[in-house]
């Protein structure tokens, strides 16, 4: 069964008199544990999916299935409890807590859900077991955004989402950084969602989703994810 079953699902934004449409007629599946990359311009509605699938937003029609459950349908509370429970974010610019180490930035994460991970296994999974006690000020910006993935995976979610989790970061770096997110998910069978606008970065995806202009202009499964070049 398909784990994610996004079906015509359309996001209007109202300004009196102005309506965008941000997400229009959207389709698409999903099966468990793959990685997906959702790729388009600035503008394309990427954005505005993400926050739909991470129960942030809620679509003005159509079916977000996560896991046979109609998110779509929940109220702002139902919508939190799933937040919390089943999805781990990485955004582009880490959003560490600074004056908590890098080991109580995934204490504090993991101790919202009852099946957390061990903190120290999720670090070690980021390679960060030697950073644990280090301030994110500390950290180069691969390290933050590693320790921000052990943030997110501690909770051992369902879904992971991450928002151009190499935007701030250099080639190189970003390069390692998604190898770990790929590593990380498919350790833990974590279906993972990447938003991004850089056409090399989608095809490591095992499906790639095209988005422009709020529309969805291809979805493409890879039977072979493409690694960065050097
Ligand atoms: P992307 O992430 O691909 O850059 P977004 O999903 O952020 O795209 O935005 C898609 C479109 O929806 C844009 O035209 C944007 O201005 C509009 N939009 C997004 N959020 C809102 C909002 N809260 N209110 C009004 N318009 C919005
Ligand atoms: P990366 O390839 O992960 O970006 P860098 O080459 O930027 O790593 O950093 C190399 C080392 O220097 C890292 O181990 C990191 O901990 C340390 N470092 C980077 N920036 C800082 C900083 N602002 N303060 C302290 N240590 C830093």
């Amino acid at each position: 069964m398909a784990y994610i079953e996004v079906q015509h699902a359309t996001r209007e934004f109202r300004n009196g008199e102005q309506t965008t449409v941000a997400n229009r007629d959207i389709s698409f599946t999903v099966a468990q544990g793959a990685v997906v990359t959702i790729l388009g311009p600035s503008g394309a509605g990427k954005s505005t999916l993400l926050n739909i699938l991470g129960g942030m937003d809620s679509p003005t029609s159509g079916r977000v299935l996560i896991d046979g459950v109609d998110i779509a349908q929940f109220s702002a509370k139902q919508l939190t409890t799933y937040r919390r429970q089943a999805v781990g974010f990485v955004f582009q610019f880490y959003n560490l807590i600074p004056n908590l180490t890098a080991r109580e930035n995934v204490e504090l994460a993991s101790q919202i859900t009852q099946d957390a991970r061990n903190v120290d296994e999720t670090l070690a999974l980021v390679g960060l077991q030697d950073r644990a006690q280090n301030f994110p000020a500390q950290l180069s910006g691969g390290e933050q955004q590693r320790v921000a993935i052990a943030r997110a995976v501690a909770k051992n979610p369902k879904l992971l989402l991450c928002d151009e989790p190499t935007g701030a970061l250099d080639y190189q770096t970003g390069k390692q950084v998604l190898q770990v997110i790929q590593d990380a998910a498919k350790q833990t069978a974590t279906t993972v969602i990447i938003v991004t606008h850089n056409s090399a970065i989608a095809q490591m995806g095992d499906l790639v989703i095209r988005i422009n202009d709020a529309q969805i202009q291809s979805v493409t499964p890879n039977a072979h994810p493409t690694p960065l070049a050097d």
